[in-house]
């Protein structure tokens, strides 16, 4: 074989002695592989920059080298083929290293040189047809992308950022999966907005919002013997409650305009079903003092449950004209 890379057949170049001979200044030639030893892209691949005829007069084109070199050699390369590297050494552009192959070939070389993962659940080898368990960027299985999505959508805690560093893929690319924009085909439910970030010094969090919300919306508590059980102050839970804070959780809970009002003093320290218990208890026999004690109030509060209070007055009609 030639030692000398001729781009005189490049078809379109116009190719003199002195492009030759600075194409051929940049190999490295001292090894089994011939490196390209100019500029290269993210990949590895030798990249150089010819002046092509176009329709619209000379332009410059910058192409990865070992398919100029390709092409030098055999003509065209034919559509749908890409230059496959027989040495795994994406700078070499010696002749006799490269050949034309599909991607279906350039799959087949990289996985038996064990460059390449496959996904779990997936063919061994993506077919024309079948691309099932296989992503074109193959960094995420379909059954990954459908627990992405189901994990998403279930548990309200999940953010992008931790399900992005469970699959190791981006952000970005979790954001795209779970609102649809890509890997459409794969299963899973998809989201019409991704929920907002949350401080990690938050005392909610999205699922302790929703519980809290039900438990209200099912009655019996108010915002004073909610607050307790979440270790925030009653006017976080208002917040919450009138949807000024955590508007965009998917709950179904409509926002609570005017929140059951603790009129009372105890109702601050009770719910309406601790005082309901109390009641019964009390006729049951049970000393006051021992309730006291056990919901950690006052005797004197006991008693103030205990009073009859005045029915709440309906409400007054507005004045007719
Ligand atoms: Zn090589």
């Amino acid at each position: 074989m030639s030692d000398i890379i001729d781009l005189t057949p490049l078809r379109g170049v116009r190719v003199t002695p002195r492009l030759n001979a600075r194409f051929a200044e940049k190999i490295d030639r001292s090894g089994e592989c011939w490196i390209w030893i100019g500029l290269r892209d993210g990949a590895g691949y030798g990249l150089f920059t010819l002046t092509v005829t176009s329709p619209r007069g000379l332009a410059q084109r910058t192409e990865r080298v070992h398919r100029i070199v390709y092409e030098a050699i055999h003509g065209r390369i034919p559509r749908g083929m890409r230059v496959l590297h027989g040495c795994d050494c994406p700078p070499c552009l010696r002749p006799d290293h490269l050949r034309a192959g599909t991607d279906r070939d350039n799959w087949r070389d990289r996985l038996s040189r064990g460059r390449l993962r496959i996904p779990e659940g997936a063919a061994a080898l993506p077919t024309r047809k079948s691309f099932a368990g296989w992503s074109r960027q193959m960094k995420i299985s379909n059954a990954d992308v459908a627990a992405l999505r189901e994990t998403y959508a279930s548990d309200p805690d999940s953010t992008v950022v931790d399900l992005a560093r469970r699959y190791s893929i981006s952000p970005g690319f979790v954001r795209l999966i779970l609102l649809g924009k890509t890997r459409k085909k794969a299963p899973g439910p998809l989201v019409g907005r991704i929920r907002k970030v949350r401080s990690p010094n938050a005392k909610l969090t999205p699922s302790k919002v929703i519980e809290l919300r039900r438990r209200y919306q099912a009655g019996g508590e108010t915002i004073y013997t909610l607050a307790p059980n979440y270790g925030v102050s009653p006017q976080i839970i208002s917040q919450a409650l009138r949807r000024e804070t955590w508007a965009d959780l998917d709950d179904g809970v409509p926002a609570f305009r005017r929140l059951r009002y603790a009129r009372r003093r105890w109702a601050r320290k009770l719910s309406p079903n601790d005082v309901e218990a109390i009641k019964v208890r009390v006729a049951q026999g049970v000393s006051k003092s021992q309730l006291a004690e056990e919901y950690r109030v006052s005797r004197g509060l006991i008693y103030d449950v205990l009073k009859p209070h005045a029915p709440t007055p309906p409400p007054t009609p507005p004045p007719v004209c």
